[in-house]
């Protein structure tokens, strides 16, 4: 297949280079930050001068870009996709946006000649690597199935959720779970610490407990524990989703009581100078409310009262 793939940030470089690996023929577009651009063109893949160009190079069109805004201007933007699409390309979106502005792009896309799957991601940077990300794509089934080697280049558990835009549903149930998680873990561990336990050993006593969550694996070792916040995924985006949620929310007049709390710490913490770090930050943002870095009290604590 002749592949492009603009968005080669933390998830789109490794994604894009599991396409080259491949042995797909991959696109790219040029951009100032030129480091992950040069480091694709390295693999094989071919950068061009704008996303146009790379609509008309390639069958189908890969995007994970930040957010609507990004979204909009590569696809509808001047030298957009959207100029060089044409009758029987595919636009596969995997960035976490609105359902809302996916239901916009889907339409003049469409309109183009062109077909779309609304196909975020969970897994974060290690499943990217590794090709083993969790994909839940809205769209045509019978187009799902023609896509699908592609996906699996990338992504292990690939599920239909429903039609163009669902993708970005499922995904935004899921972000507001992760962020809540997060946030509960840093307020709990704080209280444990400040009571005397050693964060370690309360991971694993409460991973075979019911209070465990995931999250403990994924954001303790190496970020919260260790007193490091390389991204990962960015605090910033983290805010951005669980803002998604809340705007929905909103204009639904669902209440969502505990993930306004979420919100605040969130915008809280990026503005307290971390919307750069890695999204567990907020958690650390939490636990400093309480005196408490769980880094220090893991290197300090475990002695018992
Ligand atoms: P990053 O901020 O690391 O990367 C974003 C990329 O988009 C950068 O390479 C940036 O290029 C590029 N970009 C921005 N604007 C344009 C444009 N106009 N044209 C071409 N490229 C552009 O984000 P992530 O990779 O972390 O996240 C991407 C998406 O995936 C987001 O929606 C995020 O919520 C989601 N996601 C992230 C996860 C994670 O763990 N990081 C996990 C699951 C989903 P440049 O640097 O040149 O500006």
């Amino acid at each position: 297949m002749k592949v492009g793939f603009i968005g080669l940030g933390a998830m789109g470089l490794p994604m894009a280079t599991r396409v080259v690996g491949a042995g797909h023929e991959t696109f790219t577009v040029t951009r100032r930050n030129r480091a992950p651009v040069d480091a694709l063109t390295a693999l094989g893949a071919r950068a061009l001068a704008t996303p146009a160009d790379v609509a008309r190079a390639a069958d189908v069109v890969i995007t994970i870009l930040p957010a609507d805004r990004e979204l909009k201007d590569v696809i509808l933007g001047e030298h957009g996709l959207l100029e060089g699409f044409s009758r029987g390309k595919i636009l596969i979106d995997m960035t976490t946006a609105t359902a809302i502005g996916m239901e916009e792009i889907a339409r003049a896309v469409v309109a183009a000649g062109g077909e779309v799957l609304d196909a975020p991601v969970s897994g974060g940077t290690p499943a990217a690597a590794q090709g083993t990300l969790t994909i839940m794509v809205g769209g045509d089934p019978a187009l799902l199935d023609r896509c699908r080697p592609l996906l699996e280049t990338m992504g292990k558990q690939i599920v239909h959720v429903g039609g163009v835009g669902q993708g970005k549903v499922v995904k935004m149930v899921n972000q507001i779970m992760a962020a809540g998680h997060l946030l509960v873990l840093g307020e709990a561990f704080a209280l444990g610490v400040r009571c005397g336990a050693d964060p370690a050993t309360l991971y694993e006593v409460v991973k075979s407990s019911s209070g465990y969550s995931r999250m403990m694996d994924l954001r303790l070792p190496g970020f919260l524990l260790d007193g490091r916040f390389e991204p990962g995924f960015r605090l910033d985006l983290m805010k951005k989703d669980v803002n998604l949620a809340l705007d929905s929310a909103r204009s639904l007049s669902v209440p969502m009581l505990f993930a306004s709390c979420v919100g605040q710490v969130f915008a809280a913490a990026s503005g307290a100078g971390r919307g750069n770090d890695d999204f567990s930050a907020a958690a650390q943002y939490l636990t400093e409310m309480a005196g408490v870095r769980l880094s220090e009290a893991r290197a300090t604590r475990g002695a018992g009262l």
